[in-house]
């Protein structure tokens, strides 16, 4: 049966396959890993040979063809076990642009070769160190010379780029000053990073409070062939936005699953612990910082499920895609709390991993997007007040 055949309402098949999968990478693992900063390199591979990664690759590309539900699902399962989804789940989504907006020489070039495993599509270089939040402020260039493009300039926080044979990147072709709009003037590029490696670009990791894989990438006049181009130039703004939304509504999924990790090891544990001679889980302080995460986390999966729905559905879906994601990153984080709160001392002690999921779960208030642009957006865009910026 193919993945899309199990497809059901809330793909229970599919999720218990990836629980599966999960449980032959337990905590020992990640705190190994996390040790060292090292890359699930087995964990990656197996998502990938089982085909989840190329989950939204249609089934005409060797991929599985399922609605963005589905990837949600899994990326949410991947979190609820205790992996860490964030080390390739920006594959599922990058592609979507190669998808929308792709010439078909592209797509024929590389989704087969995603799904096979073949080539990993993992980097994503869109921030750089002075624009920050404000992306149409980014400074790489990309110069038409003749059949290629000329890229000079840096990104930062280029998560797995070390990890990754392409990327996709944004960059000016035309400078802002010239342009009507602030947003035109910027194209997107797929680029062969292993070819750009002998040709000026170097990647320099960062080391971060979680493992994460990220780092800075140097563009010192990399030549990339003129068909990396994808759509059209001067309207890659555009086209990463359309990606937004599905990155936004995966990662507000994979909230919701670490939210239920951490609920289900407070409440485990809260239930076991004996201080005062009774269970601690038994005192109201203990019980409702928990309840209340539950709550929480609740709300954010009918949020994550309706803006899945819409984007689906093929409506606008921008509200409703932020507001998912804002909702349950801190739906994870007050479960994050909640859970070192009744680990006490033992939250503290790697061996739980309450310490090592609660730095990652934090993350997800700043990147992609920080709760304050969310609000800035829903502000303007749903509320009609003026723009702050
Ligand atoms: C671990 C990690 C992985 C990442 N991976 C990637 C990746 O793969 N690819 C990629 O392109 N980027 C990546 N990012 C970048 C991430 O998207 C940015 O960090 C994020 O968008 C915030 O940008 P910034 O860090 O420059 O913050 P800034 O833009 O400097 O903002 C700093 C703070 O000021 C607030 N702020 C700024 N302007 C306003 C305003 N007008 N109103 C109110 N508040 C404001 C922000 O909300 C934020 O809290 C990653 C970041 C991290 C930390």
């Amino acid at each position: 049966m193919t993945m899309r055949q199990q497809a059901r309402a809330d793909y229970g098949e599919i999720r218990d396959e990836v629980n599966k999968l999960c449980a032959r990478f337990p905590g020992e693992y990640w705190r190994a890993l996390d040790r060292t900063q090292g890359y699930p390199t087995e964990f990656v591979e197996e998502l990938t040979r089982a085909g989840y990664l190329a989950a939204l690759i249609p089934e005409a590309f060797g991929g599985a063809g399922l609605p963005l539900s589905g990837a949600a699902a899994i990326l949410e399962e991947i979190q609820k076990a205790g992996c860490n989804g964030g080390a390739c789940h920006a594959q599922m989504y990058i592609m979507g642009a190669v998808l929308r907006h792709g010439s078909d020489a592209q797509k024929q070039n590389y989704l087969p070769k995603i799904a096979s495993g073949e080539l990993r599509l993992q980097a994503f270089g869109v921030t750089e160190p002075t624009s920050g939040t404000d992306t149409s402020s980014i400074v790489t260039f990309a110069r038409r010379d003749g059949d290629r493009y000329i890229i000079k300039g840096q990104k930062i926080w280029t998560s797995r780029a070390e990890h990754s044979d392409l990327m996709l990147v944004l960059a000016r072709t035309t400078p802002k000053a010239e342009v009507v709009k602030r947003t035109d003037g910027l194209s997107v590029f797929l680029i062969d990073m292993r070819e750009a490696k002998k040709n000026g670009l170097s990647i320099r990791p960062i080391r971060t409070m979680m493992n994460h894989a990220t780092t800075e990438v140097f563009f010192d006049n990399v030549p990339i062939p003129a068909d990396g181009l994808v759509g059209e130039e001067g309207k890659g703004f555009r086209y990463i936005l359309s990606g937004m939304n599905a990155e936004r509504i995966l990662i507000g999924a994979e909230c919701v699953g670490d939210a239920k990790w951490f609920i289900d090891k407070a409440t485990n544990y809260g239930k076991e612990r004996q201080v005062f001679g009774r269970p601690i889980a038994q005192n109201q302080g203990v019980q409702f910082p928990i309840a209340k995460a539950y709550a929480q986390m609740r709300a954010a999966e009918l949020m994550v499920r309706e803006a899945a729905a819409l984007f689906e559905a093929g409506e606008e879906c921008g509200a409703e895609a932020n507001m998912a994601k804002m909702l349950a990153a801190e739906a994870s984080w007050a479960a994050a709390e909640a859970c070192v709160q009744t680990f006490g001392g033992f939250a503290f002690a790697e061996e739980y991993d309450v310490e090592r999921k609660f730095r990652e779960a934090r993350l997800y208030q700043v990147a992609p997007i920080s709760t304050n642009l969310i609000l800035s957006y829903l502000s303007e865009h749903v509320l009609g007040m003026p723009r702050s910026y």
